[in-house]
C-alpha cells in the first residue's frame, strides 16, 4: 500500500480551531535546533512511527490515528506573529509531521510559510517526507532571513524503515530530498535518532547513514543513541515489537524496566564512532542556529 492509500484508510478526520498557534519556549532558544517558538498546525500524525514519543500521555492526544486540521491555524499565526517583539527561529514537526500525506491537500504548512516570509522570521522544519520539495521556493526565499530542513533518518534500509515508519517517505526518497534540497542552496541536513536498541543500534547502520548523508549534501547530523519510552507510547511500541521482533519486548523488560529515557547498548561506543565518521565526512554535528546579526544564509552556508 502506497502512502497516500495508507493514510485515506487509516485515518479519520477533523477540522478543529486552534486558541494559539505560537508557543514560545521556556528555554530559547533550544539547544537542538535554536527555536524560539514551536507551531503544531495538526494534531496526529499519519506516518505512525512505532516509536513515537506523542503518543504519551502527556500531550494528552487521546486517539493518534485522529488527524486533527487546525482550521483558524493561519489566521491566528499571522495574528500572534505580528504582536511578537522577539524574532526568532519558529520550529515545526515536533509533535507531528508538517508534511504528512493530508498537506498536500490541506495546505496549511504551506500557508504557514507564507506567513512566516512575509513577516521575515527565521524557520526550522523537520520531517520525514519528500512532500517538504513542493515548497523548496519558499523555503530558498525564507532562507534569505534563514532557513532550515532536517530529515529524521533512522535506518539506511528502506524496508526496515517501512517497518517503524509506516508511511513516512522511504530512506532513499529522504536522502533524494535533502539532495535537491542542498543542490538549490537550502541549509539542511539529518536528525539521526531515535535508536532502537536491538534494532536499528549497529555500526554498519550507522556509517551507511553518515555515508549517504554525504553523498547527498547533509551539512550537519544531530545523533542520539537512545530513545524515550514511556506510559501509552510504550504499550504500542511494544505490541509492534511483538509483531514484528518477536522475542524483543523481553529483552527490553529485562534490559530496562520502565525507565523512560534509555541508551542502547553499545551507546557510547557507537556514539564515538558516529563523531568519528562525522569528521571524516566533513559533516558538523550541531546545527548553526539563526543569529539576529546573520549575513544571508547562502553565503554563510
Ligand atoms: S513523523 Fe514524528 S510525529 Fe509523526 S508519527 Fe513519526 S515520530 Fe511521530
Amino acid at each position: 500500500m502506497n502512502r497516500a492509500a495508507f493514510a485515506a484508510f487509516f485515518f479519520v478526520m477533523e477540522y478543529i480551531k486552534a486558541k494559539t498557534i505560537l508557543a514560545k519556549l521556556k528555554h530559547a532558544p533550544d539547544s537542538w535546533f535554536g527555536l524560539t517558538y514551536n507551531m503544531n498546525l495538526y494534531r496526529g500524525c499519519q506516518h505512525q512511527c512505532i516509536y513515537c514519543d506523542s503518543r504519551s500521555e502527556c500531550y494528552q492526544i487521546d486517539d493518534f490515528s485522529k488527524i486533527q486540521v487546525k482550521e483558524n491555524a493561519i489566521e491566528l499565526l499571522e495574528k500572534e506573529i505580528k504582536s511578537k517583539r522577539l524574532k526568532g527561529t519558529i520550529g515545526t514537526g515536533s509533535m507531528n509531521d508538517p508534511y504528512m500525506p493530508i498537506e498536500a491537500k490541506e495546505q496549511v504548512t504551506k500557508q504557514a510559510l507564507q506567513i512566516i516570509n512575509k513577516y521575515k522570521y527565521p524557520v526550522h522544519i523537520l520531517t520525514k517526507s519528500d512532500l517538504v520539495l513542493s515548497d523548496i521556493n519558499l523555503i530558498k526565499s525564507i532562507g534569505e532571513v534563514y532557513s532550515a530542513v532536517s530529515f529524521t533518518i533512522t535506518t539506511a534500509d528502506d524496508k526496515l524503515a517501512k517497518i517503524i515508519e509506516p508511511a513516512a517517505s522511504s530512506t532513499s526518497e529522504r536522502f533524494k530530498a535533502i539532495k535537491e534540497l542542498s543542490d538549490a542552496g537550502v541549509y539542511c541536513g539529518v536528525l539521526l535518532m531515535p535508536m532502537l536498541p536491538f534494532i536499528n543500534d549497529s555500526e554498519e547502520n550507522i556509517s551507511a547513514l553518515i555515508e549517504k548523508a554525504k553523498q547527498a549534501g547533509a551539512k550537519y547530523i544531530i545523533g542520539w543513541m537512545g530513545m524515550t519510552l514511556r506510559d501509552k507510547q510504550r504499550n504500542y511500541y511494544y505490541e509492534k515489537l511483538d509483531k514484528y521482533f518477536p522475542g524483543l519486548k523481553e529483552k527490553y523488560f529485562a534490559r530496562y524496566g520502565n525507565q523512560y529515557s534509555i541508551s542502547v547498548p553499545d551507546g557510547l561506543k557507537l556514539n564515538s564512532l558516529f563523531k568519528a565518521k562525522c569528521k571524516e565526512a566533513g559533516i558538523a554535528t550541531k546545527m548553526q542556529f539563526y543569529k539576529e546579526d546573520m549575513p544571508e544564509q547562502l553565503s554563510l552556508f
